[in-house]
């Protein structure tokens, strides 16, 4: 029997759903909620006890940043993932791919995926990636799949349809292979309504206990043009979580922003990874997530900048009313200060404040499913984040660090791991 399990707390012909998430021995998560991206197993900046101050009980590890060596620490340490990096606490999701970065972090052939280490490139099947994920032993494993999600030019329908088929074989390899162990496929189909259906009813068929979507390949790509009738992004996630059954959890990879959540949301999605507050953080920005409320206050969308030089003299939390570690205790100006004197703490307590209004604004949306007044919160907090675009100012021309992805750490001078 899986050991994790998804009660769904709404009706299962409702597209707005609530759910609880739980895996034996560790707390339960009310969904719609978020897991934090990691880079090596941390999460960016976070030492342990800051990260159980961000409100966030899950993380998601990406087995790839350990595939430099064959076998890793990971799968030679006897205790599992969750013993080795000290968050036995936390539900661990493992997968293999890299989602904070712009570009996929692999490639693929009818055999294999071909990892980005730290030590080169290294090709590994569906059945070695399985025997890593058995050893490393996390909650629950997301099945490996061909990416195509940060493609420079529009995939071509081949092309997405080339992506799921070599997913779907190499999920049979991975289910037959995990031995029972909590597994989530993989839907494709990128930018084609009828291969996300396929791809959704092929994995459906399939012993599953729940699914993982790309959102990055949902992005309009560069090469078509801002008018050309593609399927809006609601349209084409539903077209996928349409035809796999309700009763099992959805998750969310690849978030660039929080509109995109909403959007996914509405179609019946319930984890969202970090990407998005990761790459905030690094540009050192703080966000003001607010969906609104009567407690809460209108709704609101806001990125504060702070490597700008009107922070100087603001001595105010980064966000007025946040409840965050590092809005209780420092103001605008002391981290303007930290950024230009390239001070680690300015990022740590970023990444403390933008984790806590990112699992916060989880809570927000969870209660407007529960009051059954979603969908006004969704319009005000769309008109907000629109206005925001429409009249934000333009970055500045401060130096900034570049963001430390898990690619940026490949030495140029590449070797073959294996
Ligand atoms: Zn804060």
């Amino acid at each position: 029997m899986s050991a994790l399990s998804f009660q769904l707390l709404t009706s299962a012909d409702q597209p707005l759903r609530r759910g609880l998430l739980a895996v034996a021995g560790k707390p339960s998560i009310a969904t719609p909620n978020c897991l934090l991206s990691t880079v090596r197993g941390a999460v960016p900046h976070l030492t342990p006890d800051m990260l159980a101050r961000t409100g966030v009980h899950a993380l998601q590890i990406s087995l790839d940043h350990f595939a430099d060596r064959k076998p890793s620490a990971l799968e030679l340490f006897p205790g599992g993932i969750g013993k080795f990096l000290n968050v036995e606490d936390y539900m661990v999701v493992c997968d293999l791919m890299e989602t904070a970065g712009k570009e996929p972090d692999m490639s693929c052939s009818e055999k294999y995926m071909n990892l980005r280490t730290l030590a080169g490139h290294r090709k590994v099947s569906a059945k070695e990636y399985a025997e890593m994920a058995r050893a490393c032993d996390p909650d629950v494993c997301v099945a490996p799949c061909d990416p195509i999600w940060a493609a420079e030019a529009a995939p071509t329908q081949s092309r997405a349809h080339k992506a799921s088929r070599r997913t779907v074989k190499f999920l049979d390899i991975f289910l037959q292979e995990m031995h029972g162990k909590p597994v989530l496929a993989v839907l494709q189909g990128s930018h084609y309504v009828n291969e996300r259906v396929q791809s959704a009813t092929e994995s459906s068929k399939r012993a599953v206990d729940g699914y993982a979507l790309h959102l990055r390949g949902l992005e309009r790509p560069a090469s078509v043009a801002d008018d050309a009738e593609t399927p809006d992004l609601l349209t084409l996630l539903r077209s996928s979580t349409d035809h796999t059954p309700a009763t099992r959890p959805r998750f969310a990879y690849g978030v660039s922003s929080i509109v995109q959540v909403l959007e996914a949301v509405r179609a019946g999605v319930d984890m969202f990874d970090s990407a998005f507050v990761n790459w905030a953080t690094e540009q050192g920005h703080a966000l003001h997530l607010c969906i609104g409320s009567e407690v809460d206050g209108p709704a609101t969308y806001d990125v504060i900048d702070l490597w700008s030089s009107d922070r100087r003299r603001e001595f105010q939390p980064f966000v007025s009313g946040c409840e965050c570690f590092a809005c209780a205790r420092h103001t605008r100006a002391y981290c303007y200060h930290l950024l230009q004197t390239h001070e680690m703490l300015a990022h740590v307590l970023l990444m403390c404040h933008n984790s806590y209004q990112y699992s916060r604004f989880f809570a927000q949306l969870r209660g407007h499913i529960e009051a059954g007044t979603f969908d006004g919160a969704y319009t005000a907090f769309v008109a907000a984040y629109e206005n925001w675009k429409a009249t934000a100012p333009k970055a500045t021309t401060s130096p900034r660090p570049a963001v430390p992805t898990f690619g940026t750490m490949v030495p140029t001078a590449e070797r073959t791991a294996q």
